[in-house]
């Protein structure tokens, strides 16, 4: 049984997950930014809650981050969301008071190892995760190991440019594929399209862009055509450099998956001449809203070993 930790920018969730992957229980609680002892002291003791509530033993602790993290090391880089948590080692804090075997990997990595193990990429050797949501991050697994960068280092997936006269990213360029595909992108790209007087203008959400689509509103229909259309180039370039398996889709745009895909592959198909893109297989995560929870878990298995 393990205990996973799931950090993201604004809060942090814990649950025990059994063997099969499956959650036993899980609670959540908003992460402190600044103070670290704090945020170590209240991961301790989400952790025992949520191994009592299960009538667990720990056998160990995965956890999945919000990078950048060194996970070799077990240290947070600068990550924006949490100044005061940069070159605190949680890996090592966690194992002190526990002690158990502690993993951590950055969250896209964490996810995509889960569903590679877990969920819809079983059986697939090279497999790219993609979730997007209000960025858009992955991680990928090849032939059962997780592909990692120079010195340990995550790729960032959603970094790469889609149209260099594109919107200012946080990373440098512009025009990368976040900040044209992810679900701000579809707010920003509707409320500058949409004819004055458009009565759903304000406060609207990418949500409520794909329920209005669903709908048949044509504004809404036109924002979804043109995010297919970015999302489709990333995905097409992701395939040309990697000619994977399979890309295991997941976030909370994905979650209106069946508005975008028709485009999402009529672009794919536009291009990748080169490359049998019709082999790759576009498949939705399977795991759910506790893919990240799981993910964690999932870390220490494939830092430690493999399940029963
Ligand atoms: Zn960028």
């Amino acid at each position: 049984m393990i205990g996973a930790v799931d950090i993201g920018g604004t809060k942090i969730a814990v649950g025990i997950v059994d063997d099969g992957g499956k959650v036993l229980s899980r609670t959540q609680a908003p992460s402190d930014p600044d103070r670290y002892g704090e945020g170590l002291s209240l991961i301790a003791q989400m952790l025992r809650e949520t191994a009592t509530q299960a009538r667990v033993e720990l056998s160990g602790i995965g956890i999945g981050s919000t990078g950048p993290v060194d996970p070799l090391r077990g240290q947070f880089g600068d990550v924006d969301f949490l100044p005061g948590w940069r070159g605190k080692n949680l890996v090592k804090d966690l194992a002190e008071i526990f002690n158990v075997g502690v993993a951590l990997e950055n969250d896209g990595d964490a996810a995509a190892l889960a569903e590679a193990g877990w969920g819809a990429g079983r059986d697939r050797s090279r497999l790219i995760y993609v979730t997007v949501g209000t960025g858009i991050g992955g991680g990928m697994v090849f032939d059962g190991k997780l592909y990692r960068g120079v010195d340990g280092a995550h790729p960032e997936v959603g970094h790469h440019v889609v149209d260099s006269t594109g919107p200012e990213c946080s990373c440098g360029f512009r025009g990368c594929w976040e900040s044209l595909a992810a679900g701000p992108a579809m707010v920003t790209w509707l409320e500058s399209h949409a004819p004055a007087g458009y009565p759903h203008r304000d406060g609207i959400t990418a949500r409520k862009i794909c329920e209005l689509a669903q709908e048949g509103d044509a504004v809404a229909l036109q924002t979804v055509e043109h995010e297919a259309y970015y999302l489709g180039l990333g995905l097409a370039n992701l395939i040309n450099l990697f000619t994977p398996d399979a890309i295991v889709l997941s976030g909370s745009v994905m979650k209106s998956a069946p508005l975008f895909l028709d485009r999402i592959r009529e672009v794919i198909g536009s291009g990748c001449r080169f490359v049998p893109a019709e082999k790759t297989q576009l498949t939705l995560a399977s795991l759910g809203d506790d893919t990240n929870l799981i993910g964690a878990a999932r870390v220490w298995h494939y830092r430690f070993g493999e399940p029963a």
